[in-house]
């Protein structure tokens, strides 16, 4: 895969980056006040490592890029990692002469958190809000961008979130989906969330910990990697490693956090109140006795009986949720989520008595 073409020019209250991956082009727009791209270059070579690793393709790149020296030996540490963890992801080969390499010189500028909306992302901003210049969206991936109505109505209200905090809102708009319609734009997202915002030239970027540390498993974003998605001057941060149960209390304090919260994409609205996540997160906030307007309240615990666990971090989590109504005495909420956990717990035992029998069995015939 080769990166040519590297543009940056104004555009509409924003600066746009386009350049080309083969024949696929690419564009990425940054929305906001005197936005400035000082490493636009690395951030287009990070943001096409996960589809030449999907790909199994060498990344090469044109005369019109140059890279951080870091970046290429950070970026050759994470793909050994991502390798090995991730049957689907492939080593490739960086191919950079040493004409398309340079130290980074410029100076960082400003602190950056993602803000989705969601419990992860309100969690982060809260506990580092002091230290926080930007909020950082971004359009194009988890939400399409020729959904207008949910574009407008989420950039609505992290506009609203940013305002009443006093902190600047730097919108991203990517069109990764339409130049990789192949790949999952969910299993690149956070490294390309992070690989974007690389172009900020920022001196820290803070990237919300999806699991607590109890949880930690190989996934998209993890302590280990995200640090390792870096030129050499921003420093990448995975921050907040604690249980959602925890964070979901935090945030509730915060009526701006639950009138603004966005945990799932399933409905046109947003929230669907149906989903795993919904529901686990209506059952932290019965749990607690808080609610969101974002959100129905979950007055019937049976709609759990449809939440299914299907992981040991999710076990994790609805564990979490059991333990916390038991302590505040939501006594039949914690009856409902605990049937839900025991149900995984007998399917796991199923499983490994059906495996262990396989491997006897087998056993047996070779005697
Ligand atoms: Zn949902």
């Amino acid at each position: 895969m080769e990166l040519s073409a590297l543009k940056i020019e104004n555009d509409n209250n924003g600066v746009l980056m386009s350049w080309h991956a083969d024949n696929r082009a690419l564009r990425l727009k940054f929305s906001g006040d005197a936005i400035k791209l000082p490493a636009a270059a690395d951030a287009a070579f990070t943001s096409c490592l996960m589809p030449a690793m999907l790909l199994d393709e060498t990344l090469s790149v044109d005369s019109s890029f140059t890279l951080s020296r870091d970046l290429i030996k950070n970026l050759t540490k994470f793909q050994q990692i991502f390798s090995g963890w991730f049957d689907d992801l492939q080593s490739v080969n960086l191919d950079i002469t040493e004409q398309s390499l340079h130290d980074s010189l410029f100076k960082p500028d400003g602190n950056a958190v993602f803000y989705s909306g969601g419990v992860d992302a309100s969690y982060s901003f809260f506990e580092l809000q002091d230290d926080i210049d930007y909020l950082i969206f971004c359009l194009g991936l988890d939400i399409q961008l020729h959904e207008k109505e949910r574009c407008d109505k989420a950039l609505e209200s992290a506009r609203k979130f940013a305002e009443h905090y006093g902190k600047r809102l730097i919108v991203m708009e990517t069109n990764f989906r339409e130049a990789f319609p192949e790949l999952s734009a969910q299993r690149c997202q956070v490294v390309l969330l992070i690989s974007y915002s690389l172009a900020l030239g920022l001196r820290c970027l803070f990237v919300p910990a999806s699991h607590d540390v109890l949880e930690l498993e190989p996934f998209i974003t993890h302590p280990m990697t995200d640090p390792l998605l870096t030129n050499g001057v921003t420093e990448v941060v995975h921050h907040g490693m604690v249980s959602r149960v925890k964070k979901t209390i935090a945030i509730a304090r915060s009526e701006q956090a639950l009138a603004f919260l966005r945990v799932c994409n399933a409905s046109d609205q947003f929230n669907c109140g149906k989903c795993e996540k919904c529901l686990r997160t209506m059952a932290t906030l019965a749990a607690i006795g808080g609610s969101s307007p974002a959100l129905p309240a979950l007055t019937d615990f049976k709609q759990l009986r449809e939440a299914k666990i299907w992981t040991p971090g999710k076990y994790h989590m609805w564990h979490d949720i059991y333990l916390c109504a038991k302590q505040n005495n939501a006594l039949r909420l914690a009856e409902a989520v605990n049937k839900l956990c025991r149900r995984y717990e007998w399917k796991q035992l199923l499983k490994l008595l059906k495996v262990q029998s396989l491997k006897l069995l087998n056993d047996m015939i070779q005697r």
